[in-house]
């Protein structure tokens, strides 16, 4: 019974750690009732400590950690014990992706995706395929491209779609959700066309005659979205159940969801209680849901809803970043200020009263430079754990107060290696110092938290790990200005995505490593991320994928 009395003495320190916490096995252990123990074993198990690294198995009962054991000896009792075997698989804590859209990357399976899409040719000849299907007039709503290394070396434009589509409108989102094309016809539903001025936080690309020419970026896409048929509850609940099943056969356990809409909360937790939603879930609400973050309601054991998006700008491809000087490739402009310098501390302390967490998507360098300002201001500190969505550009000077101020720096290590293919040009070389500093950031003191804004981007820990790591575009290559210094150890990136994501989600007493008395949410790969050589991070594949100890997906099932 060597093994057992193993089990019982890890299980005895775990009732102590959790003291408060229902820890059902303890209480099983008093009474005969027989147990039902998993126990994970017979591959390399990371437990993300530094002491020890590596365990041989992990023993699960009713979801949580209740013990780590060394080899397993013959001396257990089969109705009481379920043996997973890993079969050489590396298992480590569960990889949370800290920044996603879950109803968009669900979406993505089901709307007419242009993602992948090669140039402006390509893009013209997938939407007259597409309107084969559609009756006159009727609206082709379509999202995902992006021009980044198009042969045409531009945006798409109206006149583009208007040779193919004269009458039906359409709008295609760029894969970053900040900017649109739309054909004449939309904009002139949208009452955009010939109409000049831009809304708050937004704008309409311009041309001769100032007729618009079919980019229309940030606030002043609402008019021209307006024009697409709302998506029904089913379609919604359709798009966050195919999200969820995707993501966790890429071997995600967890997601920190952003700008979540009110008719999301009840469908998620209705999808949770008929066994439907796989992934824990860890909710950032819209602006005008933010009583669901302050409530706390829709909750369930895998979901929680506390925090709250806000916007302060837009995104650097469209030029919708706030700069503290203007674009190096447009110096007419320095982006779109989404959220006024005044709002941003309003809000700020009406969501401190309510216990809300704020989760501020500020990607330019002023824009960072405003939270920061408003942070100290108010006297805010760590206790807050608000979090810097993305914190892409920043000034030198800038890097250190994050950390200081106790900011959380939410990060997208795929953002940089798709991004600094045109970063260069929209920044210039001073200014790529301070972006997508995440080495920098973590050296300074600042907690990193990491993500892949899917569905801008793939959604995959892989890809976003090895960006982490490498620095380098998927190919293996990397340009001018990429700053190689800041990549980070193996360790470092694995923390991003597991004990940081926890922090960022006041679960680190639950989750990010692999000790007694933690949930047992669990991602395993084909092989060794912590050493295997950097190309290969890109060829492991995702074997299992444990949520709260339920295996949610296994390769091969
Ligand atoms: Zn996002």
């Amino acid at each position: 019974m060597k093994w057992f009395a193993a089990a019982f003495l890890t299980l005895a320190l775990a009732a102590c750690d959790t003291a408060g916490t229902e820890t059902e096995a303890a209480a099983a252990g008093q009474d005969d009732t027989p147990r039902q123990l998993t126990v994970f074993s017979g591959g390399t198990i990371y437990t993300g400590l530094d002491d020890p690294k590596t365990v041989d198995s992990v023993i699960v009962e009713n979801g949580r950690i209740v013990g780590t054991a060394p080899p397993l000896s013959e001396d257990w009792s089969e109705d009481e014990v379920t043996l997973v075997d890993l079969g050489g698989a590396v298992m480590y804590p569960g990889f949370t992706d800290a920044h996603a859209h879950l109803i968009g990357i669900g979406q993505r399976e089901l709307i007419f995706s242009l993602e992948g899409t090669a140039s402006i040719a390509e893009l013209v000849s997938r939407v007259e395929t597409e309107l084969k299907d559609k009756a006159p007039g009727e609206v082709l709503f379509g999202s995902g491209w992006i021009e980044t290394g198009w042969p045409e070396g531009r945006m798409p434009s109206a006149a583009d779609l208007d040779a193919v589509s004269p009458d039906n409108p359409v709008i295609l989102m760029r894969a970053d959700g900040h900017a649109l094309v739309a054909n004449t016809a939309a904009l002139k539903l949208a009452d955009i066309y010939d109409i000049g001025g831009n809304p708050q936080g937004g704008r309409v690309e311009r041309g001769e005659g100032m007729k618009a020419t079919g980019i229309v970026i940030d606030n002043s896409m609402y008019p021209v979205l307006q024009l697409v048929p709302p998506a029904t509850e089913e379609q919604e609940r359709e798009a966050y159940k195919i999200g969820a099943q995707v993501y966790v056969s890429r071997g995600w356990t967890g997601m920190h969801n952003m700008n979540v809409d009110r008719y999301g909360a009840p469908i998620m937790k209705s999808l949770d209680e008929e066994g439907l939603m796989p992934l824990r879930l860890y909710n950032a609400y819209d602006e005008n849901a933010d009583d669901i973050a302050r409530e706390r309601s829709y909750e369930t054991d895998t979901i929680r809803n506390r925090a709250m998006k806000l916007f302060v700008d837009g995104a650097l491809g469209s030029r919708g970043a706030l700069l503290i000087e203007p674009y190096s490739d447009r110096p007419d402009t320095s982006g779109v200020e989404i959220l006024d310098l005044y709002t941003l501390p309003v809000l700020m302390q009406k969501a401190e009263k309510e216990g809300v967490q704020l989760a501020i998507h500020a990607i330019g360098d002023l824009a960072n430079r405003r939270i920061l300002d408003a942070y100290e201001e108010l006297g805010y500190g760590p206790d807050l754990r608000w979090r810097i969505e993305h914190a892409q550009v920043l000034a030198s000077e800038d890097i250190a107060r994050v950390g200081e101020l106790g900011l959380i720096a939410s990060m997208q290590p795929s953002h940089a290696i798709g991004d600094l293919k045109f970063a260069p040009a929209r920044l210039g070389m001073d200014r790529l110092g301070g972006a997508y500093a995440w080495k920098s950031l973590i050296d300074s003191g600042a907690i990193v938290a990491g993500g892949s804004d899917a569905p801008v981007e793939v959604g995959s820990p892989l890809i976003e790990f090895y960006a982490a790591v490498a620095r380098k575009d998927l190919e293996g290559n990397s340009g001018e200005g990429w700053h190689p210094e800041e990549a980070l150890s193996r360790e470092e990136a694995l923390k991003l995505f597991t004990s940081n994501a926890a922090y960022a989600a006041f679960m680190e007493d639950e989750l990010g490593t692999i000790e007694a008395g933690k949930l047992a949410d669990f991602t395993v790969f084909d092989r060794d991320l912590l050493t295997v050589p950097e190309a290969e991070i890109l060829d492991a594949q995702p074997v299992m994928t444990v949520v709260q100890g339920e295996i949610v997906w296994r390769a091969g099932d």
